[in-house]
């Protein structure tokens, strides 16, 4: 049986780097049939927002990597944590540790003036418990091993060893009673019954520490078997410096909503990013699935890389179901074309997605479906209409008018052959035609260009600029 969890703190938005964390647990549970929980780790208070717990799950939702049970959050279960706090105490895994702030500021800045580094070394760690004082302020601190040493056979990183003597005694229970983060996710793992820890190798050092509770609690009342740890690299920028803002790392609600990316692009980029199954670029859904193994995980960092997302963008656009893009572009035209059809959008899906990489580029390449005549040129299009195109565009008029079977092979055979007896090319002919129909001299092919606006729209826009 395998169990899986993405485990967020919600201190700030789904960023790329978590999602494929979520991703890559999601993916290991559904290969072997398993089973892929949220936990929102919520302790630390003062930074948790409701507004990032509904943006992680908002992102979580849109890449299809929501959790196959309700989410579980930590912060609600602090007395849990607390309880196993004091059945480490109880069995002499864990000690009342005295020190105060100051007693261990003084020591941290001595060990600092003698140039060695800080361990902790609390004289309460042997201490007899009929010794403890019962009215002073105390934490409760984990009694780590001092000899042998630790080993984890990590899933992606391989064989790593730690020796104890370098394992702390860290707090698992503050003076107020509170459960540290250590404390709260070994408890939250081992009972929400996660096999596999799968997350980013910054908490490799974490692992090594929290199998001190997890073996405490095994030798107290078993049941506590070791989980599989599975420590992914980070993601670095294209330049190999650490992700930020400036490679285009966004929140992932900003690759959806300003970058007008698609769920299924991000997923595959994501997916590509540290890991995969030979040269395929293009790898499905189902296809990740069958074919996901966590052994090849890359054990370097990956590089973030736009434009092989904005590619891959591309390719699900061209792949993606009309009736749907044209959902998902409607509210981008609000602005830009209040007289919107909806309809007309579906229709024109086909023509319009191919020569788009994002859904703003979509939105931008339909507004001149819906344009308002007299249609606004821009600038090229302006100098495309010189008196020489003006009279051509009437020699166009003249000819269409008389056509009636109104679709691009027929167009197209009709203006070839006006090119020919004009003895011009046809992009003289092109040109102001689609200057004068689409207010631009770049659009989809002009013979798509004339079907979807139909005869009547189409002549009355070349009436409009015709000499
Ligand atoms: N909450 C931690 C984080 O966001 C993850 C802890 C874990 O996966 O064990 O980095």
């Amino acid at each position: 049986r395998v169990v899986t969890r993405f485990a967020p703190s919600p201190t700030g938005f789904l960023h790329i780097g978590g999602a494929r964390t979520a991703l890559f647990n999601w993916l290991f549970a559904r290969h072997h049939g398993g089973t892929y929980l949220l936990r929102i780790e919520d302790t630390d208070r003062a930074r948790s927002t409701d507004a990032a717990i509904d943006a992680i799950f908002d992102g979580l939702n849109w890449l299809g990597l929501g959790g196959d049970a309700e989410p579980v959050f930590q912060f609600a279960r602090s007395d849990r944590h607390a309880e196993v706090a004091h059945q480490l105490l109880a069995a002499g895994h864990a000690y009342r540790c005295y020190l105060t702030q100051e007693e261990l500021a003084a020591r941290r800045a001595k060990a600092q003036e003698e140039r060695r580094p800080f361990r902790l070394e609390s004289e309460w760690r042997d201490a007899d418990p009929a010794t403890w004082p019962a009215d002073k302020p105390y934490v409760i601190r984990v009694k780590a091993p001092r000899e042998g040493e630790t080993v984890i056979d990590d899933a992606v990183q391989g064989t790593i060893t730690v020796q104890n003597i370098e394992i702390d005694d860290y707090v698992i229970l503050r003076g107020d009673g509170t459960p540290t983060y250590m404390l709260a996710v070994v408890v939250d793992d081992h009972d929400m019954g996660v096999t596999h820890v799968i997350r980013g190798d910054d908490h490799i050092n974490n692992a090594f520490r929290q199998l001190v509770i997890i073996r405490a609690m095994n030798a107290i009342e078993g049941g506590w078997p070791d989980p599989v740890y599975g420590h992914i690299p980070l993601i670095h920028g294209a330049d190999g410096a650490k992700l930020s803002k400036r490679h285009g790392a966004l929140g992932v609600d900003a690759y959806r909503d300003e970058m007008g990316l698609l769920p299924e692009a991000v997923f595959n980029y994501l997916l590509r990013l540290g890991w995969g199954h030979g040269d395929e670029e293009i790898i499905s859904r189902d296809q990740a699935v069958e074919w996901f193994d966590i052994a090849n995980v890359n054990k370097g960092a990956s590089r973030f890389d736009l434009k092989k997302l904005l590619n891959l963008n591309g390719h699900y656009l061209r792949e993606a179901d009309d009736a749907r893009l044209a959902d998902l572009v409607a509210p981008r035209l609000a602005d830009l074309a209040p007289s919107l059809d909806h309809a007309k959008l579906v229709e024109a899906m086909p023509v319009l997605k191919v020569r788009a990489a994002d859904l703003n580029e979509l939105a931008k390449g339909a507004v001149f479906l819906f344009a308002q005549r007299p249609l606004a040129l821009d600038e090229k299009a302006q100098s495309l209409l010189t008196p020489d195109a003006r009279a051509i565009l009437a020699k166009v008029i003249t000819r269409l008018e008389g056509a009636n079977d109104w679709t691009a092979p027929v167009l197209e055979a009709n203006l070839k052959a006006m090119a020919e007896e004009l003895g011009v090319g046809l992009g003289k002919i092109a040109q102001p035609l689609r200057a004068s129909l689409t207010g631009q001299a770049t659009s989809p092919g002009i013979f798509d260009v004339l079907v979807l606006l139909g005869k009547e729209e189409s002549l009355a826009r070349l009436r409009d600029h015709a000499a």
